[in-house]
């Protein structure tokens, strides 16, 4: 089975996720934004092997503790899409903005919509939705009903797009056109905050309440 346990770091409380396969024992990090040794003694913890560091976007809160990581424990670095690649290189300076520190690090791949990750037995296809940033991704698991979604899709909201190269239109476009055609059961691990289903966002998340897929109250 894919079990996880979402483990929220720093002062942002990002949504940063342990996820294994339990027959394996094969074990991935989502968005590896910092508090290292804390997720690292996670992991340790239920005696998992740790393959991969998956990223959904390339905001510091969600990369900033990577290097850290990578001096620790060498392991794959997958995602997001490269459009994301300048945020990368801006990750020092950005992250002591707000009082914080990380290194620069090379992701070992960038991802490009149907793009496929592993953990154990399980397989994540990648879609590429930007708007929130434009290289954001979420990892979705047809096998698990599970979509790490990242910042692009909250509990009744969505994420914001008021950044520099941020894209309103582009980022409604692929919540509805990707993630409301997945199953309604399909629970959603969202960048920040509590944990959704498909089928509740298109309920009742906000955004959304003006298309077919909502109902009007
Ligand atoms: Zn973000
Ligand atoms: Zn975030």
């Amino acid at each position: 089975m894919l079990q996880f346990t979402v483990l929220p770091v720093t002062p942002l409380r990002q949504n940063a996720t342990l996820i294994w396969d339990d027959e394996t024992l094969d074990a991935v990090l989502t968005d590896v934004g910092g508090d290292v040794d804390y997720l690292l003694n996670e992991v340790a913890q239920r005696n998992l092997k740790l393959t991969a560091v998956w990223l959904t976007h390339g905001h510091f809160d969600h990369i900033g503790g990577v290097a850290e990581l990578l001096k620790k424990q060498s392991v794959q670095v997958y995602g997001c899409h490269r459009d994301d690649a300048y945020l990368f290189a801006m990750l020092p300076e950005v992250a002591s903005r707000y009082g914080m520190r990380a290194e620069q690090f090379s992701p070992t791949q960038f991802l490009d919509e149907n793009d496929t990750v592993r953990v154990g037995n399980f397989t994540f296809r990648v879609l590429h939705i930007p708007g929130h940033t434009p290289g954001s991704v979420v990892y979705y698991c047809e096998a698990a009903n599970l979509l790490i979604a990242g910042d692009v899709l909250f509990r009744e909201s969505i994420g914001r797009t008021d950044f520099p190269r941020g894209d309103s239109a582009a980022l409604l476009h692929g919540i509805t056109h990707k993630l409301f055609r997945l199953p309604e059961n399909t629970q959603v691990i969202t960048g920040h905050g509590a944990l959704t289903t498909i089928g509740h966002e298109k309920q009742h998340n906000p955004f959304f309440l003006d298309t077919t897929w909502g109902n009007r109250c």
